[in-house]
């Protein structure tokens, strides 16, 4: 269900601790951790610490939530003196999703091209 841990999830286990993850912030919320594959020489995840499987269903189910992340990801890029910097939601597994739990990918460090491929 919606917002509930899912015992199955990658990132819920982040959440709960029970995977090891490089964590740069947390609020009550949300949790802020380094990409495991870095696409840029910054490259953090923000997540809802809920469960919802991609932004659509986080911004219909918890739109408070969504804007937490949101606020999340200009915080992660204030303390990585990010002066540019592209938020990605891969939203669907057409878009690239792999994993089913909520996440704002905060890309910088580096140019980046556009429109992405
Ligand atoms: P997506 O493709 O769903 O938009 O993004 C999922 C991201 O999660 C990928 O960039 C992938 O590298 C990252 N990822 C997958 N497994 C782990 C993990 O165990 N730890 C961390 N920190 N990142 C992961």
């Amino acid at each position: 269900m919606a917002g509930e841990p899912q015992n199955d999830c990658l990132f819920c286990k982040i959440v709960a601790g029970e995977i090891p993850a490089t964590i740069v912030r947390e609020t009550e919320t949300t949790v802020a951790f380094r990409d495991i594959n870095p696409q840029a020489p910054t490259h953090v995840l923000v997540i809802p610490k809920a469960h919802y499987e991609n932004a659509a269903e986080l911004a219909a189910g918890a739109p408070q939530l969504a804007a937490d992340v949101l606020a999340e990801t200009k915080a992660v890029a204030d303390e990585e003196k990010l002066d540019s910097y592209r938020l990605v939601f891969n939203t669907g597994s057409g878009a690239g999703q792999t994993v089913w739990h909520a996440h704002a990918h905060v890309l910088g460090g580096r140019g980046l091209q556009w429109p992405p491929g």
